[in-house]
């Protein structure tokens, strides 16, 4: 048999590497961002168009090549950092693979420029899937500049494969963070289509940290600093209270180099044991100093895992650091988060029942959204609940512990009269709801007793409203007197813009968007201005951890979002007129039965189970 063992052709190796160096337009930034450090640049500038998959740029003003260096970077294993195999374990760079170039190179059009110190003249070299198109000499400052454009151009199926740009965007600002909060001596700055979105001079490790996630930051971190023989230890933790939801603030860093470390982010969720909230995740940066001979960074193309000599000594020496500055700092032992369950019941209204309760009843107020509006939504709800009286049934289909024959009987008492759930008058006469425990609105209905979840019933209440104002019709904005200014960092600005034609649509105006503030002269009306903030940040924070994909599912999130930070919370106390008015608003809508996270909004218990319970 013919001998069938072929040498792959240079060019379909380099695409080969790629695959494992190059995943998405943020590797790239990786690489670049990498590469221009090692080269000791002082100000680096990132710059990137349609979420790096038209263009990534980076340039440096660091040492530069000579011109056959230049040639010779785009070589596979072509590196000026290691010259053999012990180099490995005495590692100062990043790079050392000499692999990153030549990847780019096989799957992009690449543009360099680079010009060392006392040449006279740069060179300019063009490739394109390892190609080279053109070299020229040119005129050029000191440093290097290697714009990457039209990444995977020759690899359709990788090209399709990338995410939405918001997506993508969000990745390389992940893998800029990573570097720059590494490097606090070195200037950077990055530009998105255009514009600019960090801009951070050389500082201290603090300052930088702030200067990356905004001013507010800087009460919350907590020094961490402890210096043994094998290990040092420095950076911050996030104090406990501010703990959020997402996992985006942890950052580790061995040797000024980003990595991950499921082992020792596990020591220090020790270290916050019992003392964060659940469901929320400490944030921390911390930079950890080691020889570099006890670690092996080699075992991963794209370098973020590494491999320690003696982890459990790690580990433990990580955890007790942290304990420590909690300790120090007073923040550990901390706080009864569970406090203050308000068990207030309405067993009062045991004792009213015959007589005209003395509750004012203001009949045109509406709890739930602005006074102003009030009048004309609570007759339009009147209206709504009448014709959409049908959509009582709906939902419940989906519940197979109602049989179909349970449907007719979900009648309410007075539904003839009046279209709403509750007659009128009738809370005068006899008081056929109440509130439990400030989470639950029992009401009588004719087949046996109705109880609503206050919080989830709201959410839907809203979910759907905004969803409808988003897809549907304009909702209506309430001018503020004063316009209102919040801070927040560039990330955040840059989920805010993504989502600022949709918020638009729901009421918000905003009269200016600059650096980190956002300036907005209009809010929902079921937005009150004291809380704005609070929305948007939880709707941040809600994005961040779901990263949409589809403008659709985008919408949804955010409609969930705002009614989840708007809803009536459990422990809120409601009037008599809230509550029927909340009823009345959760069967006017399409999906009454479950909350906008699936979740049932209402249970009926019958007469007959009533019945049965005291048999
Ligand atoms: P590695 O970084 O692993 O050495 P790369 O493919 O990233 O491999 O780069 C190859 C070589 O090109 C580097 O070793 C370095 O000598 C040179 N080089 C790359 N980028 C720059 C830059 N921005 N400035 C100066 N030299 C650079
Ligand atoms: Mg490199």
């Amino acid at each position: 048999m013919a001998d069938i063992i072929q040498l792959l052709p240079d060019h379909v190796a380099n695409q080969i590497a790629a695959g494992e160096v190059v995943q998405r337009p943020a590797s790239v930034v990786k690489e670049l961002l990498e590469n221009a450090i090692d080269a000791e640049a002082t100000t680096i500038k990132l710059i990137i168009k349609d979420a790096g998959k038209t263009l990534v740029q980076v340039i440096d003003d660091g040492n530069g090549m000579s011109v056959t260096d230049a040639r010779l970077s785009f070589e596979r294993h072509s590196t000026s950092k290691i010259r053999n195999a012990e180099d490995l374990f005495n590692l100062h760079t990043k790079g050392f693979r000499g692999e990153a170039l030549a990847s780019i190179a096989a799957i992009a059009h690449v543009e360099l420029k680079t010009k060392q110190e006392l040449d006279d003249i740069g060179v300019q070299i063009k490739i394109e899937g390892s190609e080279v198109v053109s070299q020229e000499v040119i005129v050029t400052p000191k440093g290097t500049s290697v714009a990457v454009k039209n990444l995977f151009f020759n690899i359709p199926a990788r090209r399709n494969f990338l995410k939405s740009n918001t997506v993508e965007t969000r990745h390389i600002i992940d893998e800029f963070h990573r570097i720059v909060l590494a490097h606090p001596d070195i200037n950077f700055s990055m530009y998105n289509n255009g514009s600019e979105l960090f801009n951070l001079f050389e500082s201290n490790r603090r300052q930088r940290i702030v200067a990356v996630f905004g001013g507010k930051t800087n009460e919350k971190l907590v020094p961490v600093d402890e210096n043994t023989e094998v290990l040092k230890i420095s950076g911050f933790v996030g104090k406990p209270e501010f703990a959020k939801k997402t996992r985006g603030e942890q950052f580790f860093f061995v040797n000024h180099r980003f990595i991950k470390s499921a082992y020792l982010n596990h020591a220090i969720n020790s270290a916050f044991d019992g003392i964060l909230r659940e469901g929320t995740h400490a944030s921390y940066f911390l930079y950890l100093e080691v020889d570099p001979k006890t670690i092996d960074i080699n075992i991963h193309p794209t370098k973020t895992e590494i491999k320690f000599e003696d982890e459990h000594t790690l580990y433990a020496l990580l955890r007790s650091a942290v304990k420590h500055s909690l300790g120090q700092f007073n923040i550990a032992p901390v706080l009864d988060f569970n406090s203050n369950t308000n068990m207030d019941t309405p067993y009062g209204y045991k004792n009213k029942e015959a007589t005209n309760p003395n509750i004012e009843v203001d009949r045109n107020f509406n709890p739930f959204i602005d006074e102003r509006a009030s009048k004309n939504f609570q007759q339009s709800y009147k209206k709504e609940a009448v014709a959409n009286w049908e959509s009582l049934y709906i939902g419940l289909e989906s519940k197979s512990n109602f049989t179909q024959q349970d449907f007719s009987e979900v009648q309410f008492e007075s539904e003839e009269v009046t279209g709403s759930i509750f007659d009128e008058n009738s809370t005068e006469k006899t008081q056929k709801t109440f509130q439990l425990h400030n989470k639950y609105i029992v009401n009588t209905i004719k087949s046996g007793m109705l109880v609503v979840n206050q919080n989830r019933a709201h959410q839907r209440v809203l979910y759907e409203d905004f969803l409808q104002h988003i897809t549907v019709k304009e909702a209506v904005s309430q001018q503020l007197l004063f316009p209102l200014q919040l801070e927040f960092s560039n990330t955040e600005i840059t989920i805010l813009q993504s989502l600022k034609e949709q918020l638009e649509q729901t009421g918000f105006v905003f009269s200016k968007f600059k650096d980190s503030t956002v300036e907005l002269s209009g809010v929902p009306v079921s937005v009150s201005d004291a809380n704005v903030s609070l929305v948007l940040e939880q709707l941040i924070n809600d994005v961040e951890n779901e990263v949409p994909d589809s403008n659709f599912s985008q919408t949804d999130l955010l409609a969930k979002s705002l009614a989840k930070s708007l809803a009536i919370k459990t422990g809120q106390q409601l009037t008599i007129p809230e509550q029927e008015h909340l009823v009345n608003r959760l069967f006017a809508c399409k999906e009454a039965s479950i909350s906008p996270t699936n979740k049932p909004t209402f249970i009926i218990i019958s007469v007959d189970d009533l019945d049965k319970k005291f048999m």
